[in-house]
């Protein structure tokens, strides 16, 4: 366990990660949300930024590169794909690659859907993920430049992921994606419980993320398309798993 998590709300609903590598001293930070927000983590935590890892292209992601790496000189890691989209990029990185970072090793993952060359980082030695805008909590990102059938088979690699798995998402979307998800699975008790509990951390303005792969797989609609009582709900009985995907996707975009 070399890394150490720091995260911090910025702009309305985003989430910034900062990662430290304890080991090497390497502090990454995942996406640039804002740079002051950023800047202001990395004074409390006194840590010094060497690595900006983006998830995607976003300006609420990697709007806040080209500021961050001239003021610290950070080496800016992204999308091999999607290279011309993101500002400042040193390192190209591609799906199934190990990215050094410091002393630990992060696997990378396209997950495309919500943008054509949206990444996903997976450091397996400490079971954490950062996923950026693909996976939420109780959600997945909008599909803005992707296909039901590509973010389909990304959300499947990310539940690929042992349940442990520890899911640092982009967003606080929680609450309002818990109040769609009860409307296509009702009869799921272990969502109906944590809907409860989401009502309540929210209350108190408590953060709701991170997630976890298992709690997703047990109560995320989208990563459910498997579910009967799902299936039954949006009338798609024994439908293929990517048509039931779709339409709950559908569904969201106009709840
Ligand atoms: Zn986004
Ligand atoms: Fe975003």
């Amino acid at each position: 366990m070399a890394l150490e998590v720091h995260q911090f709300t910025c702009l309305s609903d985003n989430y910034g990660f900062l990662l430290h590598d304890n080991e090497s001293g390497c502090t990454a930070t995942i996406d640039t949300p804002a740079v002051e927000a950023i800047n202001t983590a990395l004074e409390e935590k006194s840590w010094k930024l060497t690595h900006i890892l983006n998830t995607h292209h976003h300006f609420d992601h990697a709007g806040g590169n080209e500021a961050l790496k001239e003021q610290w000189g950070a080496t800016v890691v992204g999308a091999d794909n999607d290279a011309q989209r993101i500002p400042g990029i040193d390192v190209r990185v591609r799906d199934g690659e190990t990215y050094e970072f410091g002393a630990s090793a992060a696997q990378i993952l396209e997950v495309p859907g919500h943008t054509s060359g949206h990444i996903a980082y997976y450091f397996a030695a400490d079971g954490i993920s950062f996923v950026g805008d693909s996976l939420f909590a109780l959600g997945c990102g909008r599909l803005f430049e992707g296909t039901p059938q590509q973010m389909w088979t990304s959300l499947q690699k990310l539940m690929a992921l042992p349940d442990e798995t520890v899911v640092y998402c982009a967003h606080e979307y929680t609450q309002a994606n818990a109040a769609f998800a009860l409307t296509v699975e009702p009869n799921n008790p272990e969502l109906v419980k944590r809907a409860e509990e989401i009502d309540r951390l929210r209350a108190d303005g408590i953060p709701t993320v991170p997630t976890s792969i298992g709690l997703e797989r047990a109560t995320n609609p989208f990563v459910r398309p498997m579910s009967e009582g799902l299936q039954i709900t949006i009338g798609l009985k024994d439908a293929e798993l990517v048509e039931v995907f779709a339409e709950t996707r559908r569904r969201k975009d106009h709840f």
